[in-house]
């Protein structure tokens, strides 16, 4: 898999100055596409200009350099959304699974997520009761965890108890206390289920909802855990004879599908194989 550090806006914008549709949805989650999709691009394709990210006019000074060199990258961005909670990004970020489930459970960590009480909270709407049940505020932790919209995902599951009499004040509140009650692999399947019920949510809400949810969230689990599969895999595979190919994926054309296959072999003498038709 080539890496998603290297990507760049211009990769996402095909030949006619479009959103490219096959770049979006293989490296964001449906959300953060549609998002992106209504970003408008100009039709002019002007020059790109330097924009100094700390600085909200985008203009450099010495102060936010200051700022930027000694917190580094990440601690920057850490420092501005978590404050002391740099113990939960690196949670985040080593949970295992694909980057969208780490993009999932940030922007949920974050607050990042446009339910109802967030919007309200924002003061974009008045209204933040949850349109699913009327039982109170949509916050992030009642859509995903306790509304009875998402209730057969959770009692389907050993996590039940966990989710709800974990705090409710806030998702990274509960995300630390679930990290602090399961392992590793507990923490992964809850985050999975969490995404799905998340996912289920949006069917609901953009009117197109999920046939059988058991299904759907069912995809989520195994997305998750195939991918951990497969990293371990490829992580854990001997360093020798292997050569990085510097060609980059083309889609097929109109009619057609590309299959794309690796496989790792392990000391201990299993195989692990991935594959995607696309
Ligand atoms: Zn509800």
């Amino acid at each position: 898999m080539e890496s998603a550090a290297d990507l760049r806006v211009a990769d996402l914008i095909d030949t006619n100055g479009e959103w490219d549709e096959l770049a979006l949805t293989t490296h964001f989650v449906e959300e953060d596409a549609r998002l992106i999709r209504e970003i408008p691009l100009s039709k002019r394709q002007p020059e790109d200009v330097m924009y100094w990210w700390p600085a909200t006019n985008g203009v450099y000074s010495t102060k936010s350099g200051y700022w930027m060199g000694r917190l580094g990258h990440i601690r920057g961005w850490q420092d501005r959304f978590g404050g002391d909670n740099g113990d939960i990004w690196r949670a985040i970020w080593n949970l295992g699974g694909p980057p969208k489930l780490h993009h999932f459970v940030w922007r949920a960590c974050t607050g990042a997520l446009a339910t109802r009480g967030r919007l309200m909270d924002r003061h974009i709407i008045e209204d933040g009761t949850c349109p699913h049940c009327n039982a109170g505020k949509e916050t992030i932790v009642h859509t995903i965890f306790r509304c009875p919209l998402v209730k057969s995902i959770w009692e389907s599951s050993p996590f039940l108890c966990y989710v709800a009499e974990g705090p409710g004040e806030s998702f990274m509140a509960l995300f630390a206390w679930l990290r602090s009650k399961l392992d590793a692999n507990g923490l992964l399947e809850v985050m999975a289920l969490a995404w799905g019920a998340w996912s289920y949510r949006n069917s609901v809400v953009h009117l197109e909802p999920w046939q059988n949810i058991d299904v759907g969230v069912a995809g989520f689990q195994r997305l998750v855990m195939d991918y951990r599969t497969y990293a371990n895999a490829v992580h854990r595979s001997p360093p020798f004879g292997g050569v990085i190919s510097r060609a980059s994926w083309i889609p097929p054309g109109v009619g057609r599908f590309k299959l794309n296959t690796d496989v790792a072999m392990l000391e201990e003498g299993s195989v692990g194989m991935g594959a995607v038709v696309r």
